[in-house]
């Protein structure tokens, strides 16, 4: 047999070494933007072209190179940072492992421009399958210009899993925002296809804060600021009417370093959870500094994750910091953490409950209900084939009665008492518990319907039919309504247009971050706030941006119907509680919502009677 044990040629190897550091425009974008900040700008500037495919150019006013070094720096492990692993320890600077340049060089033309501030003109160089193929002096101001030119030319596989334009732009702004966040002191600008997207000018960490969120976010940052010998915070919370449903105004950062933690997010969203709905995340954008020490900095290059050596005492500082803050700002007096006093005073507080309340609450039949352990047993949701015949028959009168009697002897008594001739009638009014239940008697006992789950499942077959027969019908807003989003999130709402243009939206886009609401799809519940509406779509829209578009719509669908159906705790007229019966036996699968749950559970009359009669 053969030898089959071959090694592989150089390039490959790198170009597969690579893909770990460099897998997207916007790997590239942080890498060069970081070169740019170690070697010492303070005037950026990103350019680029087709999203970063075609494109990305990074000009600094830093250091500059050497001509040798230009030669150098896209060799593997060229980097002027470290010289030996004890370095690594106490790193301070972005990139370290003299990577991201050759992984650069491996799968994509490079073009540097460098001079430094001592030299009298320029060096450039091109690189194309990691060497060199020219060089030559050039005239250029003291800094440095490198440029990545089409991104996996020679790995045709990978640039076509590169994602639309919209996804990989929404990268490079996170890219670009993230380090042009943690330097406000900089001037950066970023132009794609010749448009300006940022024009930064150097300023105080809150200017940069408003230059990225809008100028109406001033009076709505507040201050962070705490120091204890482990470790130092500041930076800005927002005030909690800036809370967004959608992820994306969040930024830690750890010695400078754009981190992505779950434990410290936590830790805000901690401090705030009194002061926010459940499903709202805060904005924020705070700094960590501590001693390099303290923290295990993953050191891979495309990663942004961290750990400390002691995770708790972080949380329990963070937390206690953003609190600290939040109380000692002007929201404090309307949202104190306490109940109000007047409250507190009242004797349903104060006082324990009488002998007299506690038999009378004890003796109601719900309660007794709630204390038999076994009844359990006799709940069970219908089986899916014979829904058709349950439903139609709980509107057949006369054989109705006939046949429950005969089923129902022993209860016999009660039943006729009511009157027989109005059972009937009495059978097919509803009845709505706890404004959150619809109890509907049936010709074999009775169902109870979860009011939300079964409006979630009847709009969502509704749009789903008329989204697909591209029949859907919108409501013109009364008052249109604007939604403000980050520039990234833009890129995505404007991906997710056609799709919600389908399902009845109307949504202008009016500047860059900018949308108008002037229609929203004419099903459900009439919400208070469409750009809420929109926003909590936009969040569920970028987990699956990813997947195809049947798919994809159908995750919007389910989401939509999710915040448009009617909610438990509402109270509901009987001609709407029959409505809902009709459309709801109308689905196609009605026993199951949307994520699977019964939307409706039936009880036989047998199970009850045996239930009376152990
Ligand atoms: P690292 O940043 O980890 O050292 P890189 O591959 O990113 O590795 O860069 C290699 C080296 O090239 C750097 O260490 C630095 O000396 C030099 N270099 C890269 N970009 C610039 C720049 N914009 N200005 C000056 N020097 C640079
Ligand atoms: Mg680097």
């Amino acid at each position: 047999m053969p030898d089959t044990i071959h090694q592989l040629p150089d390039h490959v190897a790198s170009q597969i070494a690579a893909g770990e550091v460099i897998q997207r425009p916007a790997s590239a974008v942080k890498e060069l933007l970081e070169n740019a900040l170690d070697a010492g700008a303070t005037e950026i500037q990103l350019i680029l072209k087709d999203a970063g495919k075609e494109l990305v150019q990074v000009s600094d006013n830093g250091s500059g190179m050497s001509p040798t070094d230009a030669r150098n720096c896209f060799k593997r492990h060229a980097t002027s940072k470290i010289q030996e692993i004890s370095d690594l320890q106490h790193i301070r600077t972005m990139g370290f492992r003299g990577e991201a340049l050759a992984s650069m060089a491996a799968v994509a033309q490079m073009e540097l421009k460098t001079r430094t501030s001592d030299s009298e003109s320029g060096f450039q160089l091109e690189v194309e399958h990691s060497q060199i193929v020219e060089e030559s002096a050039c005239a250029m101001n003291p800094g440095t210009v490198m440029s990545m030119k089409n991104l996996f030319f020679n790995v045709p596989a990978r640039r076509h899993f590169l994602k639309s334009n919209a996804t990989e732009m929404r990268h490079n702004i996170e890219a670009f925002t993230s380090i042009a966040m943690a330097h406000p002191d900089l001037a950066f600008r970023m132009h794609h296809n010749a448009q300006e997207v940022y024009h930064l000018a150097p300023g105080s960490l809150k200017q940069r804060i408003l230059q990225f969120m809008g100028p109406g976010y001033i009076s709505k940052l507040i201050s962070v600021s705490e120091e204890n010998d482990y470790l130092r915070i500041q930076g800005f919370v927002g005030k909690p009417e800036t809370a967004r449903r959608s992820r994306g105004e969040q930024y830690f950062f750890v010695n400078g370093r754009f981190i992505r933690s779950h434990n410290l997010h936590h830790a805000v969203t901690q401090a705030f959870s009194h002061l926010l709905a459940a499903e709202a995340i805060p904005t924020y954008v705070l700094f960590l500094d501590l001693e390099p020490d303290h923290i295990d900095i993953n050191v891979h290059p495309s990663k942004q994750e961290i750990k400390f050596d002691d995770e708790r005492i972080v949380h329990a500082f963070v937390a206690a910091a953003v609190r600290h803050a939040l109380g000692t700002s002007s929201i404090t007096p309307a949202l104190d953490f306490d109940l109000d006093p007047s409250i507190q005073q009242l004797p349903a507080v104060t006082q324990p409950l009488t002998e007299q309340q506690v038999q009378k609450s004890t003796q109601s039949s719900l309660y007794q209900g709630f204390l038999r352990k076994n009844q359990a047993h006799a709940i069970e949701s219908s089986s899916g084939s014979s829904w058709k015949e349950l439903y139609a028959a709980a509107l057949s009168e006369a054989p109705l009665q006939a046949e429950t009697q005969t089923s129902v002897s022993r209860v016999s008594g009660w039943w006729t008492s009511s009157g027989q001739a109005d059972s009937s009638e009495d059978a097919k009014i509803p009845m709505q518990l706890h404004r959150s239940y619809i109890l509907q008697q049936i010709k074999s006992g009775l169902i109870l319907i979860d009011q939300h789950s079964a409006h979630e499942k009847i709009l969502y077959e509704e749009l789903a039919r008329s989204a697909q027969t591209r029949t859907s019908g919108s409501r013109q807003l009364l008052f249109p309504e604007t939604l403000e989003v980050s520039l990234a999130d833009a890129e995505v709402l404007r991906d997710m247009l056609p799709e919600l243009e389908l399902i009845g939206y109307r949504i202008e886009n009016q500047s860059p971050g900018m949308f108008h609401i002037t229609a929203c799809p004419a099903v459900g519940e009439e919400l208070s706030s469409e750009s809420q509406t929109v926003e909590r779509l936009m969040e569920h829209f970028k987990t699956f941006q990813s997947e195809l578009s049947e798919t994809r719509r159908d995750h919007l669908l389910r989401n939509l119907a999710k915040q448009k159906a009617i909610k438990s705790n509402k109270l509901l007229t009987v001609k709407e509680m029959q409505n809902m019966i009709d459309r709801l036996f109308a689905c196609s699968q009605p026993q199951v919502s949307p994520d699977g749950k019964p939307t409706y559970l039936t009880f036989q009359l047998e199970d009850l009677q045996k239930l009376f009669n152990p």
